[in-house]
């Protein structure tokens, strides 16, 4: 088997990496090859930066789909993007990789990179990394994305207003059921449902262009990327804006086959589906006056947005139905517990 110690770190770095097109994307002045890479900033705007590192038996399986494997890793960073509501331009690859890794492997990977890099606002450039082994078995993926955003206009966590409305896009709790059923732990699952779900895990599709325009418009005043499970995630945003939330469970949007479980496992599964992690949807606050114009956004994007809840005075997030405030025990994926 060819494997990636066949071809060497430099010869892995020009095969892979070197640019290829004659011209160099925008805003680079120098890109992979030299010690680092060259970057020009317009005046006007800032540079955003966020890095994210994937990790073979931490978010991946060891047999998990390369292709699939780095079109998230580019996703997981296009959706912090999207939080902050910046334009993403260039990202660097950081790859530690044990000597026995197939090459065709890492082809997969850099095909899925490139794939998801192609985005409407133009492509998302490769300006650098880093290639080492790792000795100790585990292939881990890192990216950090850089990307633009006009002066002093970042949508933070800290933004919320007490009588915001609480907007969430896509539904929740899809990729911790696709966790699941790839575990095999979901037993009643027909065919369908479980490629649908264990797709939502395995390639997360954060609504960039939508989070965008929202900014651009001044609608979200705060904005957050579920990537720890919802409560967690609107917990961060509580928190960051000495605000409670209110949310209604009758308004939380599931997908179908998310729904079906329900239908079949009954009320114990929705604390696993609003802590569950990797959702990467957009969670953000507005002023109800704009309720009209978020919608018809959504509709001009093609995004399903809800809305979900409300801020109110206080700390912490409280879940309701029919009146009657829910348990939540589980408050999302800590890394580190
Ligand atoms: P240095 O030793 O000076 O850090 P390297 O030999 O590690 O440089 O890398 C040479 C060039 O190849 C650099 O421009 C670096 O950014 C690029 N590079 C290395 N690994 C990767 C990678 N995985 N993806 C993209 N570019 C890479
Ligand atoms: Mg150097």
């Amino acid at each position: 088997m060819v494997t990636i110690a066949t071809l060497g770190e430099f010869a892995l770095i020009e095969r892979f990496f070197a640019p290829t097109a004659a011209t160099l994307p925008t805003g680079v002045v120098l890109g992979v090859g030299d010690d680092a890479a060259v970057l020009s900033i317009p005046r006007t705007q800032q540079l955003v930066v966020t890095t994210d590192t994937l990790v073979e038996g931490v978010h991946f399986l060891p047999d998990a789909d390369p292709l699939l494997l780095g079109q998230k890793a580019l996703r997981v960073n296009l959706s912090d993007m999207a939080a902050m509501a910046a334009q993403p331009h260039w990202y660097l690859l950081s790859l530690a990789l044990p000597k026995e890794t197939p090459l065709t492997w890492l082809e997969g990977v850099v095909n899925g990179l490139r794939q998801a890099a192609v985005r409407p606002g133009g492509e998302v450039a490769l300006i650098g990394g880093n290639t080492t082994a790792a000795p100790l078995g585990a292939r881990s993926i890192t990216i950090t994305m850089l990307g633009l955003l006009g002066k002093d206009r970042a949508v933070t966590r800290g933004g919320a207003q007490v009588g915001d409305r609480i907007w969430l896009s896509g539904t929740i709790g899809d990729a911790a059921l696709g966790l699941a059923a790839a575990r095999g732990e979901l037993t009643d699952l027909d065919e369908a449902d479980r490629l649908y779900l264990t797709g939502r895990q395995q390639l997360p599709d954060p609504p960039l262009e939508l989070a965008r325009a929202l900014q651009d418009s001044a609608y979200s005043r705060a904005a957050i990327d579920v990537s720890d499970g919802l409560l967690a995630d609107l917990g961060h945003i509580c928190r960051a804006s000495k605000v409670g939330a209110r949310l209604d469970l009758h308004k939380i949007p599931l997908s179908e086959a998310a729904r079906r479980q329900v239908a079949g496992q009954g009320d114990a599964l929705w604390p696993a589906l609003l802590a569950g992690g990797e959702d990467y949807e957009l969670l953000f606050t507005a002023a109800p006056s704009v309720q009209s114009q978020i919608e018809q956004l959504a509709t001009q994007f093609g995004v399903r947005l809800s809305e979900i809840g409300e801020v109110v005075a206080g700390s912490g997030v409280e879940v309701s139905r029919d009146g009657v405030t829910l348990p939540m025990a589980q408050q999302g994926w800590d890394h580190l517990r």
